[in-house]
């Protein structure tokens, strides 16, 4: 039985590093399952959407029937963490899109794509996120976007030294630039689960 303590998350499963968030969500604790069609979405009280690469996801997303469902639930609430390519999903708008490239959208914000350029393609650095940890954090970069702008319903959680913003939310959204799941700490996959506990709650609540 799915209940509020081990709610049933799930991780979308076309394409990018999906074993990787699976272990850190199982460890957590969460019910989880790959989803790669929109009944296997319909099933999940989160979800989470990895790194990889957007303009494949994208694409494998709307040949698998799951584009319209995705943005369905994303505006109905469900809470969603994306992390690389999946924070370019959750973005209303992107710069350097591919041709034709969509985005579910939901995030307030605008994202530049390998904003980081050829020579410094990946990249690690400690990082402050006070409403998420109290600790500052380790957090890897790989082919990482940048959040350009962040609208007025958008809400920063982290920077880097020179300004540029690396991790947003806004409702039950999350977004970082970087891999949590690549290096053991599980911070943001705890503050994502708690928004997917409190909102199974608040609807097991309703009569
Ligand atoms: N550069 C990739 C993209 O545009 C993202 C890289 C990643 O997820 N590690 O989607």
């Amino acid at each position: 039985m799915v209940t509020a303590k081990h709610p049933k998350v799930g991780v979308l499963a076309l394409q990018g590093d999906v074993r990787e968030h699976v272990r850190v969500l199982s460890g957590l604790g969460a019910d989880v399952v790959p989803v790669r069609r929109p009944s296997e979405l319909d099933e999940v009280q989160g979800l989470v959407i990895p790194g990889g690469e957007s303009s494949v996801m994208d694409k494998l997303a709307r040949s698998f029937g799951l584009f319209e469902s995705l943005r369905q639930r994303i505006r109905s609430g469900m809470p969603v963490y994306g992390t690389c390519a999946g924070l370019i999903m959750l973005a209303d708008r992107v710069e350097d899109a591919s041709p034709g490239q969509q985005t579910l959208g939901g995030l307030d914000v605008t994202v530049r794509r390998n904003a980081f350029g050829s020579q410094l393609e990946s990249f690690e650095t400690e990082l402050s996120v006070p409403s998420v940890a109290d600790e500052p954090m380790h957090a890897v970069f790989i082919r990482a976007p940048i959040v350009e702008s962040v609208g007025d319903a958008a809400t920063t959680l982290a920077s880097l030294g020179d300004g540029r913003v690396v991790a947003v939310e806004q409702g039950n959204l999350i977004g970082t630039s970087f891999h949590p799941e690549m290096t053991g700490n599980t911070v943001f996959h705890e503050y994502f689960l708690r928004r997917v506990r409190a909102v199974a709650d608040t609807a097991s609540a309703t009569p």
